[in-house]
């Protein structure tokens, strides 16, 4: 159930109406900006409303929809959180730059100072790496952590990366700025609610046969614990055709947005799987509306421990930003 206030309303009078839907054993959220309060485990034809609360309320209505928190009903798009250190203006365009997995001291230093150059915030690499076969390189794991941390801290820069077990979550809330939640991960339902009790910025991918709902649900585990500081990532969908890694379905773009206020960026890197393909795909994801990128760079692709033939190298990268950025400024007229 959504419940709206008539604009004026006492904030005590609402706090009253919380406390006494939770006497009766339902947890709500309060949005101020839109004076809207969502009760997700309970119908309107459920409770009896008192003629004073009738008097408060402008509507009250049950969204078809099986998420609240995360609904465009709840929250509009202009009362997103600029707060926060992800996105600093309301256009604000954020470009998460890195390699797969973190390798060596010297990788990551060369891949943050190319970050740095062109002007972005955000470096990626993956310490934990959820790999096909158990054979395959896994990560360097804790060293991982430290190495990204260090290159980004000589340069400044925000880290992102991907955590995989709940037990490791003390360790990425001290070396980490924002954590992923992988495509294989985005319906471990365990892991999103204890990413969801912390407050750190998450980056949850969409499955990769998850539909959009499935996707805004795992997104609302991590709101319903209290996080609402999440941006969805599409990296690609399965399909019947190997001409490319994964279908990138830039259609959800749009879609979403008329279904949620959280931002969403695109990952063009495993959406194709070809590096060749990225700066056409990641151009077309601004064009579409993308709030952003997250871009696999390296410098040696084909030495890469993971997901080499997807990299764009340092000079591919740095040629890019600035057409990304010049696409945003025509956007946006910035
Ligand atoms: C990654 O970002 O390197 C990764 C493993 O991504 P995904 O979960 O989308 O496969
Ligand atoms: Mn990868």
């Amino acid at each position: 159930m959504l419940i709206r206030f008539k604009s004026g309303t006492e904030e005590s009078r609402i706090h009253e109406f919380k406390n006494r839907i939770q006497g009766l054993g339902h947890e709500s959220f309060y949005e101020a900006d839109s004076s809207c309060l969502a009760v997700p485990t309970l119908k309107t034809k459920e409770l009896m409303l008192q003629d004073k609360e009738v008097q408060m309320l402008e509507s009250a209505e049950d969204p078809v929809e099986p998420y609240h928190l995360v609904s465009n009903r709840f929250r509009t798009r202009q009362n997103l959180d600029f707060g926060t250190h992800l996105f600093q203006k309301p256009d604000d365009f954020l470009i998460i730059a890195g390699p797969c997995s973190v390798e060596t001291e010297e990788q990551m230093e060369l891949i943050a100072s190319a970050v740095k150059q062109s002007g972005q915030r955000f470096l990626r690499g993956g310490a934990y790496k959820p790999r096909t076969s158990p054979y395959s390189f896994q990560g360097l794991e804790d060293l991982g952590l430290k190495l990204i941390r260090e290159a980004a801290d000589r340069h400044g820069l925000l880290v992102v990366s991907e955590i995989m077990d709940p037990r490791d979550l003390d360790q990425f809330l001290s070396f980490v700025d924002v954590i992923q939640i992988g495509t294989r991960n985005m319906m471990n339902y365990r892991l999103l609610k204890e990413v969801g009790k912390s407050k750190k910025p998450v980056l949850l991918k969409r499955g990769m046969s998850a539909t959009l709902e499935e996707w805004l649900l795992s997104a609302e585990y991590i709101a319903s614990e209290g996080n609402s500081n999440i941006i969805l990532c599409e990296r690609g969908i399965r399909s019947f055709d190997a001409s490319t890694r994964n279908v990138l379905d830039l259609a959800c773009i749009p879609r979403l947005k008329q279904m949620t206020w959280l931002p969403v960026i695109i990952d063009p890197s495993h959406g194709t799987g070809y590096s060749s393909l990225v700066p056409s795909m990641a151009m077309a994801s601004l064009a579409a509306g993308a709030r952003g990128l997250l871009i696999e760079v390296h410098p040696d692709p084909k030495k890469a421990l993971s997901d080499g033939q997807q990299a764009l190298t340092i000079p591919q990268y740095l040629e890019l930003v600035p057409r990304l950025k010049a696409i945003q400024s025509v956007l946006y007229n910035t």
